[in-house]
């Protein structure tokens, strides 16, 4: 094995060709010719998972897929194209793409008939876009004279609970199974290449981690190795004090600790999982986000520590895809019990309560979940509460997003909130519900979708996160 551990994990969002495959890939050989042990963790290539999720409901729809699919097969081959070298590994790359986009083929085609998709099979299909792109940078690696071995996450020994679209790694299976496959690969030079965000259920069936879930399978593998530090390869230069897609003068944050970091994740920051620092914070591994198409930028470390003095709040982000569900009625007033059985039911469901907040009327309460589960969570309540006129309405409100403020100089210090709520008021925006966390590394809100954009600007300003004096 090398002087240290890596696991260099590629982002979809970076991998948008043949030719970042294969700076992937040099990355790779840079590292290991230094000699570094190295793990590759790999996601779908840019968009691809959308793409597949597209295809189902095309399918679904009864519609012709069969276009989409062949544009997938061509970007595959294409980048196998550019980023294989060796002519030999180039044939048995492209023979992998090619039966494994037959595979997709006949899965959809299955849906089409059936006109039915349960979580077990859209997880199979979204596993399509990893397993198309890791056998790609494998044989980039190989091309680089490097010895290596491709698998899926499964296979490397990702074993997780069957909560199919949102698994969770089961640790005992997982840390023993992955060290059992690994180990004796980087004892011999070889390089694992493993496809991020899927597992394995204990039945062997394919499961996803959830959207973002390549990020988790790097630290998990991290974790279980006792990796020496996990690399984050991106399209952005580090975590940023916002989206830089919203604010454009948005800075790199050079250090952050992983209770601030996992508060950025949890709310949407670069899109990572929200679960997928734990195992780095469990173990004491920092964690590297770095730009893959600038990697002499120094990117941003997360570590065990926390500093403050650095200004108390360290970064604002905007969470997409939430509802508000509301439920109402008067006679909740002074019946204890109510917000525990709404979440109870929820929770029994498996649908995920970001927020939370009651009037002090308590005729009230507002929820912050997933959009994507938000009318099953009405129907839900609807049903088990309506009747027994605890409750007398229950409606949802789609049209919003939360806005959060991270920092852990916050902690103690008097007056952030209302610096916050006067920047985005001074803005003429409406704020529709608050929450601070009692760890008071974050404070969040809920503003119309449309309001959101404007409100994170106002609050990068208000606290001068761009460093501009
Ligand atoms: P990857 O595919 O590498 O995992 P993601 O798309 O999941 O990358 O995350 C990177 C994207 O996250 C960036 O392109 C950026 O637009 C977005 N993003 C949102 N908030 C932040 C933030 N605070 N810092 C950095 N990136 C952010
Ligand atoms: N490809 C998956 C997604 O788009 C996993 C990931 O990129 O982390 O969510
Ligand atoms: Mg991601």
């Amino acid at each position: 094995m090398g002087l240290r551990l890596l696991v260099m994990k590629f982002g979809g969002s970076c991998l948008t060709d043949g030719d970042s495959i294969l700076r992937a890939a040099e990355l790779v050989r840079d590292a290991f010719n230094r000699g570094d042990g190295i793990v590759a963790v790999v996601s779908a290539m840019k968009g691809v998972t959308d793409r597949l999720l597209n295809m189902v409901e095309g399918s679904l729809r009864g519609e012709d897929v069969r276009e989409e699919i062949e544009s997938l097969r061509a970007d595959h081959v294409e980048a196998t194209r550019r980023a294989v070298g060796d002519v030999e590994v180039r044939g048995e790359v492209e023979r992998i793409v090619t039966t494994t986009i037959s595979e997709l083929e006949r899965v959809l085609t299955a849906i089409g008939y059936l006109e039915e998709v349960t979580p077990r099979s859209r997880d199979y299909i979204l596993s399509f876009g990893e397993r198309l792109s890791t056998p790609i940078l494998w044989g980039a690696i190989r091309s680089q004279g490097l010895k290596a071995s491709w698998m899926t996450g499964g296979e490397a020994g990702i074993v997780t609970d069957s909560n199919f679209g949102e698994a969770r790694p089961l640790m005992e299976n997982t840390r023993l199974r992955v060290e059992a496959k690994l180990k004796p690969l980087l004892e011999k030079g070889i390089i694992p290449v493993v496809t991020g965000f899927i597992g394995e259920d204990l039945d062997r069936v394919v499961t996803t981690l959830g959207r973002g879930g390549s990020d988790y399978t790097a630290t998990l593998i991290g974790e279980v190795l006792g990796a020496d530090e996990i690399y984050l390869w991106t399209d952005v230069e580090g975590l940023m004090t916002a989206d830089p897609r919203i604010v454009p003068e948005a800075r790199i944050i050079e250090e952050i600790s992983f209770e601030e970091a996992v508060e950025m994740a949890v709310f949407g920051a670069k899109r990572m999982h929200p679960r997928a620092l734990v195992p780095a914070m469990r173990a004491g591994i920092p964690v590297v986000i770095k730009s893959l198409r600038r990697p002499e930028v120094r990117g941003t470390r997360i570590t065990g520590e926390v500093k403050i003095g650095e200004g108390v709040v360290k970064a604002v982000t905007l969470v997409r895809g939430v509802g508000l569900l509301n439920v109402q009625g008067l006679r909740m007033i002074g019946m204890p019990g109510v917000a525990g059985r709404v979440c109870q039911l929820l929770g029994r469901k498996g649908i995920n309560i970001f927020m939370i907040s009651q009037s002090v009327s308590e005729a009230n309460i507002s929820l912050m979940i997933s959009k994507d589960r938000l009318y099953q969570a009405e129907s839900l309540i609807e049903n088990a509460l309506l009747g027994t006129g605890l409750i007398s309405d229950v409606y949802v409100e789609e049209d919003v997003c939360v806005v959060a403020v991270v920092g852990a100089g916050m902690r103690g210090t008097p007056g952030v909130a209302a610096r916050v709520f006067k920047a985005v008021a001074s803005r003429g925006i409406n704020v529709r519900m608050i929450a601070q966390g009692s760890s008071e590394l974050n404070i969040s809100f809920v503003v119309k979708e449309e309001d959101g954009e404007e409100a994170v600007r106002a609050i990068h300003q208000e606290f001068n996160l761009s460093g501009k004096t």
